[in-house]
C-alpha cells in the first residue's frame, strides 16, 4: 500500500544504475478545480499538472468554450443564463435575481447583445 501521505503525488517507474525498476515519487497533484458558486468539480478542466504541463496544453485543453466555463459548473451557469434572458426581456428584475447569481448574470447579459 501506498503512504496516505503520497496518495496524491505524480509516480514515475525509475530504472536504477542497479538495474531494478523502483517507484519513485514526484510534486504533488494539482487540486481539481471548483465552481465559484456551489463549489462542485468542474469538469473538461485541466487538472493533476503542473504550471508548465498546463503551458504547453492547448486552449481547448484547459476550459470549455462556453460563457463563463472557466468559472461556473454546467448547472449554474445554466441558472445564470436563464436568469440573464429573463432580466434582458423584462420578465424579471434586476433586484430579483439571486444575490450570488446577479453577477453572473450581468457578466452573460452583456455578452449576449
Ligand atoms: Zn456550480
Amino acid at each position: 500500500m501506498v503512504e496516505p501521505k503520497k496518495r496524491n503525488m505524480k509516480r514515475r517507474y525509475v530504472r536504477t544504475s542497479g538495474g531494478v525498476v523502483r517507484l519513485h515519487f514526484g510534486k504533488r497533484k494539482s487540486s481539481k478545480h471548483e465552481c465559484a458558486l456551489c463549489g462542485r468539480t468542474m469538469h473538461g478542466m485541466l487538472h493533476g499538472s503542473g504550471i508548465s504541463e498546463a503551458h504547453d496544453a492547448a486552449k481547448t485543453e484547459k476550459r470549455p468554450s462556453a460563457l463563463l466555463a472557466g468559472a461556473l459548473c454546467n448547472k449554474c451557469r445554466a441558472v445564470a443564463t436563464e436568469e440573464a434572458i429573463k432580466v434582458k426581456h423584462g420578465i424579471k428584475p434586476i433586484d430579483e435575481v439571486d444575490l450570488g447569481f446577479r453577477k453572473y448574470a450581468e457578466m452573460i447579459m452583456k455578452r449576449i447583445e
